[in-house]
């Protein structure tokens, strides 16, 4: 196949790239950099491998054919959509456009990364994909949270109106190599903390949970999606549930650090809880993750140390 990935020097779509080119797709790689990195795809060479810096929210023109688009391109953490707030905006809504235009065009698949945050601070747990969510439009995660709801509108409409084969994965949190240790979600800020023997900065009394998915196992369920021919969401995640002090004092102990566990307000909004509810992918897709939170976060602070 020949795909292009949009954000793809990003955390999660460097991973794909990754992957697909070493499937022997011919992979093309879009993104304009705000948070993604050069250093995340430089490995990767051949001219089965093309990167673009490019701002998917303006016209997209690429020569020759397309097998699938895939859209990745996001800030995709609290503190890096909060920082840009108006692309995030932008490229939930503008850019889920305008490469769903290529893919029509085109005649290539799609595929929508969306989130978890579209289910907002749930009031129901597991979250299922029939649930529609809890989202405060303005607050501060809003940006994110509506663009993304935004997007999964517009790839429903692109697939009923003009027949786009479409498929939407609900990403739920995602950790592993190649996470900026200041992009400021828990798993990269505890693993830099402990490592550098700072205190690790607990939001709240640390109770609110969530439920985090190892790189290569969220690789794997997004490739079987693409491979699927499933249109409604599916969501993609680890359904092993945690507190974030748990998860504080469990990088404490796997890192062997002498750092403390200090407490700091928790930001507005700050769902309470998140949790997957996977049968759809587990029935569907024949997928669930298989590599649990301890050997995940190991190689992780490996990566992290190197
Ligand atoms: N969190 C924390 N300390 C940090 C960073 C995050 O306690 O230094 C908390 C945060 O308030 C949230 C949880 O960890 O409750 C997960 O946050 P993250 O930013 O990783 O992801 P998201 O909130 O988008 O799930």
């Amino acid at each position: 196949m020949r795909i292009l990935i949009t954000g793809g020097a990003g955390f999660i779509g460097s991973h794909l790239c990754d992957y697909l080119f070493k499937k022997g797709h011919e992979v093309i790689c879009m993104d304009n950099l705000i948070t993604g990195s050069i250093s995340n795809i430089a490995h990767l060479r051949g001219d089965n491998f093309k990167f673009y810096k490019h701002d998917v929210t303006e016209f997209i023109y690429l020569e020759g054919g397309l097998s699938f688009v895939l859209h990745f391109a996001s800030p995709a953490s609290p503190i890096d959509y909060i920082k840009y707030p108006i692309q995030t905006l932008k490229v939930g809504a503008l850019g889920t456009h305008k490469t769903l235009g290529l893919a029509k065009d085109k005649g290539a698949a799609y595929l929508l990364a969306s989130t978890s945050e579209i289910y907002g601070d749930p009031l129901i747990s597991p979250q299922r994909e029939d649930y529609w969510g809890n989202v405060n439009p303005i607050g501060p995660r809003g940006v994110y949270d509506e663009a993304k709801r935004f997007a999964e509108a517009m790839v429903m409409a692109y697939h009923s109106y003009h027949k786009v084969d479409t498929r939407i994965a609900r990403i739920f949190n995602t950790y592993g190599p190649r996470m900026r240790r200041d992009d400021g979600r828990a798993i990269p800020t505890f693993i830099h903390q402990a490592l550098t023997g700072e205190d690790l900065t607990v939001y709240g009394d640390g109770t609110q949970t969530r439920s985090f998915c190892y790189i290569d196992d969220m690789v794997e369920g997004i490739y079987s999606l693409i491979n699927s021919s499933i249109n409604e969401p599916v969501n993609l995640g680890n359904p092993e549930e945690m507190s974030i002090l748990d998860l504080a004092s469990l990088i404490i102990e796997l890192t062997g650090s002498k750092s403390k566990i200090v407490h700091r307000p928790l930001p507005k909004d700050d769902p309470r809880i998140r949790q997957p509810d996977i049968s759809r992918a587990r029935s569907l897709l024949n997928w669930e993750p298989k590599i649990d939170l301890q050997e995940g976060l190991k190689m992780t602070i490996g990566w992290f140390r190197r």
